[in-house]
C-alpha cells in the first residue's frame, strides 16, 4: 500500500465528502474516522459522567493498541522502499522536458556543453545520465543589452549557440525541435530533442516582425520580460526599483504582443512578470500561458515565485507551473540568508568573482530535493496534478539544490516522487505530459 497524492483541490483531505469523492478520499476519510474512534479515550471521571462502565477500560486500551498499530502501519507506509529498478524503469518511461537551461549563456563564450565533468550543472553525459528526453536553451538577454539596442543582436548571438555549439557540433546527441510531435518523435529515436525560448521581452526591441523572425528561427517561447521591465511589460524584478518607469501590468503594445504570440504559436511565458503583467497576459492570451521556471511564493515568499491565487488560476486557463530549482525560489531560509549577497553576486556575475562565491558558500544554507518535492506537492494540492512540470534553470541558478546538483540527478527526483506517494502516470505528467498538452494548444489556437 502506498499513499497517493490529492489529485484534485475539491477533493482535499478534511474537504467535504461528497458522493463521487476518490477512492483516496474516501480511504482519507476512513482513516479520519478510526483517529477520532480510536482517541476517545475517556478518563475516569469523563466515563463516569458518559455512563459508562470502568470495565470498559480494557476495551479503551485495546482501541489505543489498536490505534498505535494502526499508526505505525501508515508510517511504513509512507516510507515505502522504492528499489532501484524501480526508479529506473519509470524515469526511463518518462519523457522528460525541463524547460529552462541557461547553459547557453557559457557556451556563447566557447564553453564546451561535450565535456563531462565540467564546472556547470550541464553537459551531454549529465544530460543523457538523466535522461533528460527535451531540453529547452534559454535564449538569454540580459537587460543592460538594451543600453545602445544591442538586444537583438544578443539574441541573435545567443540563437547562434543554440544551433551552431549545441546542436550542429552534438549533432549525435541533439536534434533541433520546434512542436510537440517533434519532441516526441526525437525521443523515440533516443536523441534528445533541443528547443529554444527567449528570455527577456525586451530582445523584440518593441518591435512584431522581430518577434515573428524569431519565431521563424525556432523560438517557441518568450517571458514577457527578464528581471528588467521593459517598454511595454512590468517585471517582478523591478517593482521597488527608484526612476524605473511602470506601466501598471502590460501596455497596449504589450497585449498585441501576445496575441501576436498566440497568433504564431509562440508560448507565452509569465516568469519573472510582475504580478499585474501576469494578470493582464491570463487575460489576454487566447491560448494558455505557462512559467518556464517559477515556484511557489507560499512556500518562498519572494516576488519571482508565483502566489496560491496565481497557480490556480494559471491552472484553470490550462496552464502549467514549471518548478525552478534555484535555491532561493525554493526555501525561504535560502531565500533569507542570501538576501543581501544575491543582488551583488548577480551585478558581479559570480563565476568571475569566486570570493563571493565562497562567501555565498559558507554564509547560505542550500535548499533540497525535498524543497523541490514540497513545490510540486504544493501545486498538485492547490491547483491539480495537471498544472505542474519541471523548469530546472540549470546554470542560470548560483545554487543548486541538494541530491539535485546537475541534470544527471534527475533520477533522484523520481525517487523522492514515488517514495512520497507519486504515481508513475503522476510522474510522467509532470515530467513532460503537462508541458506537451500546453505546447499543443499554442499550437491548435495558432493553426486556427
Ligand atoms: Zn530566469
Amino acid at each position: 500500500m502506498r499513499c497517493r497524492v490529492n489529485r484534485d483541490p475539491d477533493k482535499l483531505w478534511g474537504g467535504p465528502p461528497g458522493p463521487r469523492g476518490s477512492p483516496w478520499t474516501r480511504s482519507a476519510l476512513s482513516i479520519r474516522k478510526v483517529v477520532s474512534f480510536s482517541l476517545k479515550w475517556p478518563t475516569r471521571a469523563s466515563a463516569a459522567d458518559q455512563g459508562v462502565r470502568p470495565t470498559c477500560g480494557i476495551v479503551f486500551a485495546m482501541r489505543r493498541i489498536g490505534f498505535l498499530f494502526f499508526m505505525a502501519i501508515l508510517c511504513l507506509a509512507q516510507s515505502h522502499p522504492v528499489t532501484d529498478a524501480e526508479v529506473q524503469r519509470i524515469h526511463k518511461s518518462a519523457l522528460l522536458i525541463d524547460t529552462h537551461n541557461d547553459i547557453t549563456s557559457r557556451t556563447v563564450d566557447g564553453y564546451d556543453i561535450g565535456k563531462a565533468k565540467n564546472d556547470g550543472h550541464t553537459n551531454v553525459t549529465a544530460l543523457r545520465e538523466g535522461n533528460v528526453g527535451a531540453q529547452f536553451f534559454a535564449v538569454y538577454v540580459s537587460g543592460t543589452y538594451t543600453n545602445g539596442n544591442h538586444s537583438a543582436r544578443r539574441t541573435l548571438e545567443m540563437i547562434d549557440t543554440v544551433r551552431h555549439d549545441i546542436l550542429a557540433r552534438y549533432s549525435q546527441d541533439f536534434e533541433f525541435a520546434s512542436t510537440a510531435d517533434d519532441i516526441e518523435r526525437i525521443h523515440k529515436t533516443g536523441k534528445i530533442a533541443a528547443l529554444m525560448g527567449i528570455e527577456g521581452g525586451h530582445a523584440i526591441e518593441d518591435s512584431l516582425r522581430l518577434l515573428r523572425d524569431y519565431y521563424a528561427l525556432g523560438i517557441r517561447y518568450m517571458t514577457l520580460t527578464h528581471s528588467n521591465t521593459n517598454n511595454w511589460a512590468d517585471s517582478s524584478g523591478d517593482m521597488d526599483k527608484a526612476g524605473v518607469q511602470h506601466h501598471n501590468g502590460l501596455t497596449d503594445f504589450g497585449k498585441q504582443v501576445v496575441r501576436e504570440m498566440n497568433r504564431l504559436g509562440m508560448l507565452v511565458d509569465i516568469s519573472h512578470v510582475a504580478d499585474k503583467t501576469f494578470w493582464d497576459a491570463l487575460e489576454v492570451s487566447a491560448a494558455p500561458p505557462f512559467a518556464s521556471h517559477s515556484s511557489c511564493r507560499a512556500l518562498s515568499n519572494v516576488p519571482r515565485n508565483m502566489t496560491d491565487e496565481m497557480i490556480v488560476a494559471l491552472a484553470k486557463k490550462g496552464g502549467v507551473v514549471q518548478v525552478n530549482f534555484a535555491c532561493e525560489f525554493l526555501s525561504q531560509k535560502t531565500a533569507d540568508a542570501s538576501k543581501e549577497l544575491l543582488p551583488r553576486m548577480s551585478a558581479a556575475r559570480a563565476e568571475s568573482d569566486r570570493a563571493l562565491m565562497e562567501q555565498y558558500r559558507k554564509q547560505v544554507p542550500p535548499a533540497t530535493l525535498g524543497d523541490v518535492v514540497a513545490h510540486i506537492d504544493h501545486i498538485v494540492k492547490i491547483a491539480g496534478i495537471n498544472a505542474v512540470g519541471i523548469g530546472s534553470d540549470f546554470d542560470g541558478i548560483f545554487c543548486a539544490p541538494k541530491d539535485l546538483e546537475d541534470v544527471s540527478k534527475f533520477p533522484n527526483l523520481t525517487r523522492a516522487l514515488l517514495e512520497k506517494g507519486y504515481s508513475a502516470d503522476d510522474i510522467r505528467k509532470i515530467y513532460g505530459g503537462n508541458f506537451l498538452r500546453v505546447m499543443r494548444a499554442a499550437e491548435a489556437r495558432a493553426a486556427r
